[in-house]
C-alpha cells in the first residue's frame, strides 16, 4: 500500500499533472499491446526533466518500490507491464529534438519522442533514419532503443541498434552514465552501449540517444505480387536474396490477413489470393531499374499469379500503409489476438509457412500470419478468445510446438517484439541454462537490488503471469 507521504512528496517535486496514484488513473498503464495481461502499478509519474526523473527513482529507492520504465506502451512482450507493481515511469514528456548534426550525420534527442516525428524531422534536412516499426506513429525512440525494434526497412537498413551511436541515461539507483559518442570509431571498453540496447528496460533508463542518419535513396520501385499458394510466396523471397537482390521491403500477408485489411481498408486486394509479398526495392535509379527487373524475372519465374507496380509515389504509400495497418486490421477480429515473433534463417521461411499450415490445421485455430518475410520474421496471429479455455489451450500447444520447430532451424523465439514476460518460458530452450546464467549476473551488475522492471526477461515474476497466452494474468 503506498503511503500518502510518499504521493506528497512527489507531487511537490513533478507536480499533480505529472503523478497519478488513484485507480482509475492507473489502469492504462497496467497493460500494453500485449493480450491478456495486465497488472495496476501503486503510482504512476511522467517526468519533465532528469531532474524529476531522478527525484523519482531516489524515491522509488528508499521505498525499495519496483521501477517500471514505459515509452507508449506498443510493446508486444508486456516489458512494460508493472506485473510487481511498484512505479511506472512515463517517458513520453522527455520528447525534445536536440539536435541534427549535419556535419557529423548525426542526431540526438530525448527518449519520449515519437519514431515518426523524428523521421519527418530528419527528413525535413534532407537527411534519412530508417528504423520504421509498425507502430512508429506511436512508439517512441526509447521503446524502439529498449526492444532494438526492426521495421519494414530492416532487410536493407537493418534495425535500431544499427543507428544507435550514443546512449544516455541513468542506473536503477540513479547513477548517470553516457556510452558511445559521434565517433564512428570507438572501442573504448566494453560497448555498454549495445549492452543496452535489446535490455527491455531491465538494465537502465535511456533519456537521450544519439542515433546515424543517412543520405535517402534517390529513387524506389514498388510492387505487389499476389499469390495462390503461400509457399510459393516463400520461395520468391529466398530466390530474390539468393540472386544477391536486398530489396529495402520484402513483407508478406497470409490470406486471412488480405481479408482483414481488404475489411478494414477497402484498397481492392483480391480476397482469393493465399498470399501477398510487398516488394521495394531503393538506391541509385541504375541500381533500382537493374534490382527493378531482376525482381520481377523471379516472381514470373516462379510463377506468382499476379505482379503489380506502384504507378505514382502516391500508390506505393498507399500499399505501404496497407501492410502497416495489418496488426490492427486482424486486432478487430476476435476478442483476443495473440501474436507471436517467430524468425528463421531465410532459406527456412518456405518450411515456416508450410509448418504454420500444418500447425493451424492440427490444432483447429484461426490464424493470421503477416510480416517481415525477408528478414525471415513473421508473425503468426491466432485470433481467438481468452474466455475459451479449451481454445486457449490450443493456442498455446500450437505456439509450444511451433516453437520447438524454429529452434530447431536455428531461428529464435523473438525477432523483434522482446522477451518480456511473454517469451520468458522460451529463453532458456533458445540460448540455454548457462546463457541465462550469464544475463542474470549482467543483470545483478547494473541493478544489484533489482528494482528495475522486475519480473521481465527472467523467469521469476508470479506465476499467473507467465505466458501471454494464459488468460487471466492480471491483478486489476
Ligand atoms: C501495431 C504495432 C506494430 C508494431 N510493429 C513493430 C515492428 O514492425 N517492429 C518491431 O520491432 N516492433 C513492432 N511493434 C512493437 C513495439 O511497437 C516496439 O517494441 C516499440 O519499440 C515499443 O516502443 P514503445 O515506446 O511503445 O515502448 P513500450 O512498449 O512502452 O516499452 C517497451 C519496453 O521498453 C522499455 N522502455 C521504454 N522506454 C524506455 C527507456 N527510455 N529506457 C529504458 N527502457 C525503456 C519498457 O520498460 C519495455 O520493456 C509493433 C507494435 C504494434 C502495436
Amino acid at each position: 500500500m503506498l503511503r500518502k507521504t510518499v504521493v506528497n512528496r512527489l507531487v511537490d517535486i513533478l507536480g499533480s499533472q505529472n503523478v497519478y496514484h488513484e485507480k482509475e488513473d492507473l489502469l492504462v498503464y497496467g497493460y500494453d499491446s500485449t493480450p491478456a495481461l495486465q497488472y495496476l502499478p501503486d503510482i504512476a509519474v511522467f517526468p519533465r526533466n532528469e531532474e524529476d526523473l531522478l527525484f523519482a527513482m531516489t524515491v522509488a529507492n528508499e521505498e525499495g518500490m519496483p521501477i517500471v520504465p514505459r515509452g507508449s506502451g506498443t510493446g508486444l512482450s508486456g516489458g512494460s507491464i508493472p506485473i510487481y507493481g511498484g512505479m511506472v515511469i512515463g517517458l513520453t514528456r522527455l520528447n525534445r529534438i536536440m539536435e541534427i548534426d549535419e556535419e557529423n550525420l548525426t542526431a540526438t534527442a530525448q527518449t519520449g519522442v515519437i519514431t515518426l516525428d523524428f523521421f519527418n524531422a530528419v527528413a525535413a534536412r534532407g537527411l534519412f533514419y530508417p528504423p520504421d516499426p509498425g507502430s512508429q506513429q506511436v512508439s517512441t525512440l526509447g521503446g524502439n532503443v529498449a526492444e532494438n525494434a526492426g521495421g519494414l526497412r530492416g532487410l536493407k537498413y537493418g534495425v535500431t541498434r544499427n543507428y544507435i551511436m550514443a546512449l544516455r541515461g541513468v542506473l536503477a539507483d540513479g547513477t548517470p552514465f553516457s556510452t558511445g559518442g559521434k565517433c564512428v570509431k570507438d572501442v573504448a571498453g566494453y560497448s555498454l552501449r549495445d549492452l543496452l540496447i535489446g535490455s527491455e528496460g531491465t538494465l537502465g533508463i535511456i533519456t537521450e540517444i544519439t542515433v546515424r542518419l543517412i543520405t535517402p535513396p534517390q529513387d524506389k520501385r514498388t510492387f505487389l505480387a499476389y499469390f495462390r499458394d503461400i509457399r510459393t510466396a516463400g520461395k520468391a523471397v529466398s530466390r530474390i536474396i539468393a540472386a544477391r537482390i536486398i530489396p529495402s521491403t520484402l513483407e508478406i500477408m497470409d490470406n486471412t490477413t488480405i481479408n482483414c485489411v481488404e475489411d478494414y481498408k477497402a484498397i481492392g486486394l483480391p480476397r482469393q489470393m493465399e498470399a501477398l509479398l510487398l516488394i521495394e526495392v531503393d538506391g541509385h535509379p541504375a541500381t533500382v531499374a537493374q534490382e527493378a527487373a531482376g525482381v520481377k524475372e523471379i516472381l514470373e519465374k516462379v510463377r506468382a499469379d499476379e505482379i503489380h507496380e506502384a504507378k505514382s509515389a502516391q500508390e506505393a504509400a498507399r500499399l505501404t500503409a496497407a501492410r502497416r495497418t495489418a496488426l490492427a486490421a486482424v486486432a478487430r477480429v476476435s476478442p483476443t489476438t495473440i501474436l507471436e515473433d517467430t524468425t528463421v534463417p531465410r532459406s527456412e521461411l518456405a518450411d515456416m509457412f508450410a509448418e504454420i499450415e500444418r500447425l493451424k490445421k492440427k490444432y483447429r485455430l484461426k490464424l493470421a500470419t503477416f510480416g517481415h518475410a525477408g528478414d525471415g520474421n513473421v508473425h503468426p496471429t491466432a485470433l481467438a478468445d481468452e474466455r475459451n479455455q479449451e481454445e486457449m489451450k490450443r493456442v498455446h500447444a500450437f505456439f509450444e510446438e511451433l516453437y520447438d520447430w524454429v529452434l530447431t532451424k536455428g531461428g529464435t523465439v523473438s525477432g523483434e517484439h522482446g522477451i518480456g514476460i511473454s517469451k520468458r518460458v522460451y529463453l532458456e530452450r533458445q540460448i540455454g541454462k548457462g546463457g541465462v546464467a550469464v544475463m542474470r549476473r549482467i543483470k545483478n551488475a547494473f541493478d544489484p537490488k533489482g528494482l528495475l522492471n522486475p519480473g521481465k526477461m527472467f523467469l521469476d515474476g508470479p506465476d499467473n503471469a507467465r505466458p501471454n497466452l494464459a488468460p487471466g494474468g492480471s491483478n486489476v
